[in-house]
Parts: structure tokens; C-alpha cells; sequence
């Protein structure tokens, strides 16, 4: 059986070594799901609620022990892994209220004669390849609603968040899902690539545009449904009647949070020329009083890069701005390890011939750039391949409603950046993605349609 060695992002050391899957063990285990599903599907739906609730009360029953692997397998600051699990609780109330309806049986017509039904019936076999940097959030936006409509899941997350991952499983089980009904895959992406050859009904994939576009051509000779969420290089726009103190507050956090790890990070900020100058002295004094260091202290707030490999993605982005111009506040360098660390890096002067404003950085570096109005700034922020969140710091609602109604983006912000809700779609554009998670519709997606036309004899 091959193993997977799980090392601390932070110091480099080996903290678990795992038995892994195979390619008879990925087919075995996605056998048993199909043959599992049927059963999961026809029991009552009030019995899957019960369980997710249950899985809900050992999350908050182990919220300690949870945030402590998560901390220690992907680099991210205690107090941000306790966020995540504290936030993934009412996303999972919001799927615990909204499943019944959202997937209950629709009359749409009735003349006497004929009848018109839709039954949301589930999709069967869904596969969800999962990312690192959130993969409670990315793992349960998936795992959740695809079991409560009744369909079995074979989960590969991330190798980075092996532990974590493994852990959603084990509380899933003892909540009473049956074990052949969720069943995670251990494995580097060799394992989720096998999984892509097995019989699958859907397959749900958060992680880079590469792998994302791979996994869809793989797919499409076989007409598989696929949802890809692939990130972005987020754009922020402060107009000149923003207080440029407040805006930079909030930006900061948003390019920052998660060490920059995160799918809707702001990547771009775009700042009117009238308050430009107030606005980066109060964004690099932010930024410079973040706390960098180990993330089991309480009051980090930027971690460790999870994978080495983004490293040389910063350093090559920072190398390019500096040669084309761009004027460095912070950072702009690796930190000392052992393991992987870069510092929190602020640059001006910056434009779009840098890989900084067109390629996503994933890490704790932005560009700000100068801009003359309003058409300027959406004409840049449009001016990208991707299209997950943009957002519009302004005084005036109208006008920053009448702005964001221009920019291709799946979601959209007035003075605010970096938030997603159980509530509201999560969707991105272009090289963003297809499909969405999240919202009634991220139940929905879940199931297929399947129409009934009756006629009375
Ligand atoms: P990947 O796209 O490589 O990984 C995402 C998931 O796909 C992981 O579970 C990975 O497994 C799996 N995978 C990798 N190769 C294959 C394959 N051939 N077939 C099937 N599954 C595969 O992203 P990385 O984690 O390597 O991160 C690279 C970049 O992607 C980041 O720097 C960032 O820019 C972007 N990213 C975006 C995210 C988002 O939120 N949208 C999340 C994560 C990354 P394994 O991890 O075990 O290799």
C-alpha cells in the first residue's frame, strides 16, 4: 500500500505519514458507492438531516482539535482556522433549512386532464476533488448538499489537507453516513486522477485553472456534469469619495487574510488619484503591523505558504514588477525557514504589462494602482481572463451599484471584499469557472431535473 507523508508548511517536519489509495482501491471504493447510493437515496430525508446535524455537534464538539490540524498541515493562523470552522456552522444551517424545499417535488400545470410535475432527483455517484487553502469550506460546499439530496461521494482532498480531510470523513460516519456512502480518497493528484477514469455521475473540482481544465476536457468525452472553481485575480476599485483610512482597512485584510490563499482574495486594487496617496499610507501601515510568525500563536495573522512551489510564483511576479517599474513599500522577499514564508509585499506604480495585475499571486502580495475615474478603473478591472469577485468602495450606493453592474464578475461588493454567503450564489466567470456552489441553486446543482408528464385516463 503506498503511504503520504504530511509535513508542517511552517517548519518543514514530517507530522503524519498515511496510508494512500491506488488505482484498485479508488475503483473498489468507487464500486461500493454506486452499489451504496440507491439505499442513502430512498431513505427519508429527515434521516440525512439528522445526520448532517449530528456532524454539525461533533464539529463544534471538536472545534479545538479540528483547528489545530488544519493549522498544522496547511500553515494557516489558529485564529483563522477557528474562523473557518466557526463560519462553515451556518453554512451548514443554511443547507439543513433550505434542502427540503429547494429539492421538493414541483406541481407546474393542471388543466383537469393533465399534469405537470418536476421531481430534482440526485445525480448519483458525485466526486469531489478539493482544494487546501479553505477545504472546510471547499469540502463541505460539495460534500453536504450532494448528500443530503442523496447522492454518495468520493472525496480527494487536497494531499496538503490530507488530515483534515480525513477528518470530515471520520465525523461523517460516526454522524451515521455509511461509510461506502462517503469515502475519501488519500492521495497525491495521481489519486484524483484515477478517480476521473471510474464511473461518476458529477464531478465538483476547486483548485488552479490547469487542473481545472484537464479534469473538464478528461470529462467531456463522457458527457460527466462538471463545477470548477478555479479562483481569480479580484479587482478592488476605491472612488475618490471612498475615506480612503477605512478602505484601506478592509483591502488589506482582504489581499492578506489566509496569508493571500484564498480563491477571492483581492489581487488588484485600483485607487482614485484624488485620495491615492492617503490610501496607500493606510494600507502599508496595515499591512506592516500584521503579524508574521507561527500560526499556532493567537495573534498571528499571516502564516506560512502552504506549497513551496508558490514561492517561485511570488518571487517571479515581485521580479517583474520591480524590472517594469513598480515601487516596492514591504516586503518583496522570502522570509527565513525553516519552511516556506514570504513577507507581506506591497507594491505602486504598478500596471498591466506586470504578471502581478493579470496573474493570480495566491500569497501575501498586491499592486495598487493609480487611476484617473470611473471608466478607467472598470475598464481595468474588466481587463483580465478571470471573473470570480470585484468590488467598489464609494459614499454613493447608486453609483457603486451602476459601476459593479459593469464589471464581469460572479460576485460583486460595496465596500467590502473577501466574503462569500450560504446564501447567495458562488459562481465565477470565465477562467473563474462554471457552475456554482452555494445558495439554493448549490442544493439544486446537486440533482438533475427529471420532468413528469401525467394524464389522467
Ligand atoms: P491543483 O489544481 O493542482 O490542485 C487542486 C486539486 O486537484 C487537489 O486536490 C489536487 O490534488 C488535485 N489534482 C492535481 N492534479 C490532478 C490531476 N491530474 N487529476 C485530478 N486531480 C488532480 O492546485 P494546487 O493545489 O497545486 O495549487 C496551485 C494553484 O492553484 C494555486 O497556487 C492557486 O493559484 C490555485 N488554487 C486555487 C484555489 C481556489 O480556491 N480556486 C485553491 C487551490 C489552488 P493534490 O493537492 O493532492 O495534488
Amino acid at each position: 500500500m503506498p503511504t503520504l507523508t504530511i509535513r508542517n508548511p511552517a517548519t518543514g517536519a514530517v507530522i503524519d505519514e498515511c496510508a494512500a489509495d491506488d488505482a484498485a482501491s479508488v475503483a473498489a471504493k468507487a464500486a461500493a458507492a454506486r452499489a451504496a447510493q440507491p439505499a442513502w437515496a430512498a431513505a427519508p430525508l429527515r434521516e440525512r438531516l439528522a445526520a448532517i446535524q449530528r456532524f454539525r455537534a461533533a464539529l463544534v464538539a471538536e472545534l479545538d482539535t479540528l483547528a489545530t490540524t488544519l493549522t498544522r498541515e496547511v500553515g494557516k493562523p489558529i485564529a483563522q482556522s477557528r474562523n473557518e470552522l466557526n463560519g462553515l456552522l451556518p453554512r451548514i444551517d443554511f443547507f439543513l433549512a433550505q434542502t427540503e424545499s429547494a429539492i421538493a417535488d414541483e406541481q407546474v400545470f393542471d388543466d383537469g386532464g393533465m399534469r405537470e410535475r418536476i421531481t430534482h432527483v440526485p445525480l448519483g455517484v458525485v466526486a469531489n476533488i478539493s482544494a487546501w487553502n479553505y477545504p472546510y469550506f471547499v469540502g463541505c460546499n460539495v460534500i453536504v448538499p450532494a448528500l443530503l439530496a442523496g447522492n454518495a461521494v468520493l472525496y480527494k482532498p487536497s494531499e496538503f489537507a490530507t488530515l483534515t480531510g480525513l477528518h470530515i470523513a471520520r465525523l461523517l460516519h460516526a454522524a451515521g453516513v455509511p461509510k461506502d456512502v462517503m469515502q475519501p480518497l488519500v492521495g497525491s493528484g495521481e489519486v484524483g486522477a484515477t478517480l476521473l477514469a471510474q464511473r461518476i455521475d458529477g464531478l465538483f473540482f476547486t483548485g488552479s485553472h490547469a487542473t481545472g481544465v484537464m479534469i473538464a476536457s478528461a470529462l467531456a468525452i463522457r458527457l460527466v456534469k462538471v463545477q470548477l472553481e478555479l479562483g481569480g485575480k479580484d479587482p478592488s476599485y476605491v472612488r475618490a469619495d471612498a475615506d480612503p483610512k477605512a478602505a484601506a482597512e478592509s483591502l488589506a485584510d482582504g489581499a492578506m487574510y489566509n496569508t493571500g490563499q484564498s480563491c477571492c482574495s483581492v489581487e488588484r486594487i485600483y485607487v482614485h488619484e484624488a485620495i491615492h496617496d492617503a490610501f496607500v499610507e493606510h494600507f502599508v501601515a496595515t499591512v506592516k503591523a500584521f503579524k508574521v510568525g507561527d500560526p499556532m500563536a493567537a495573534d498571528t495573522y499571516i502564516g506560512a505558504i502552504t506549497r513551496a512551489p508558490q514561492l517561485d510564483v511570488l518571487d517571479a511576479q515581485v521580479a517583474d514588477a520591480k524590472a517594469k517599474g513598480a515601487r516596492l513599500h514591504c516586503g518583496g522577499q522570502r522570509l527565513p525557514g525553516p519552511g516556506h514564508w514570504y513577507a507581506p509585499t506591497v507594491f505602486t506604480d504598478v500596471n498591466h504589462t506586470m504578471e502581478l495585475m493579470r496573474e493570480e499571486s495566491f500569497g501575501p502580495i498586491i499592486g495598487i494602482q493609480k487611476v484617473r475615474g470611473d471608466d478607467e478603473a472598470i475598464a481595468l478591472m474588466n481587463d483580465t481572463r478571470y471573473g470570480l469577485t470585484a468590488g467598489v468602495y464609494s459614499k454613493d450606493e447608486g453609483k457603486a451599484r451602476e459601476l459593479l453592474a459593469r464589471v464581469n464578475a460572479g460576485s460583486v461588493y460595496w465596500n467590502c471584499c473577501d466574503r462569500v454567503s450560504p446564501r447567495l450564489p458562488w459562481s465565477g466567470q470565465g477562467d473563474s469557472g462554471i457552475g456554482l456552489t452555494l445558495s439554493t441553486h448549490g442544493i439544486q446543482t446537486f440533482t438533475r431535473p427529471k420532468a413528469w408528464h401525467l394524464r389522467s385516463p
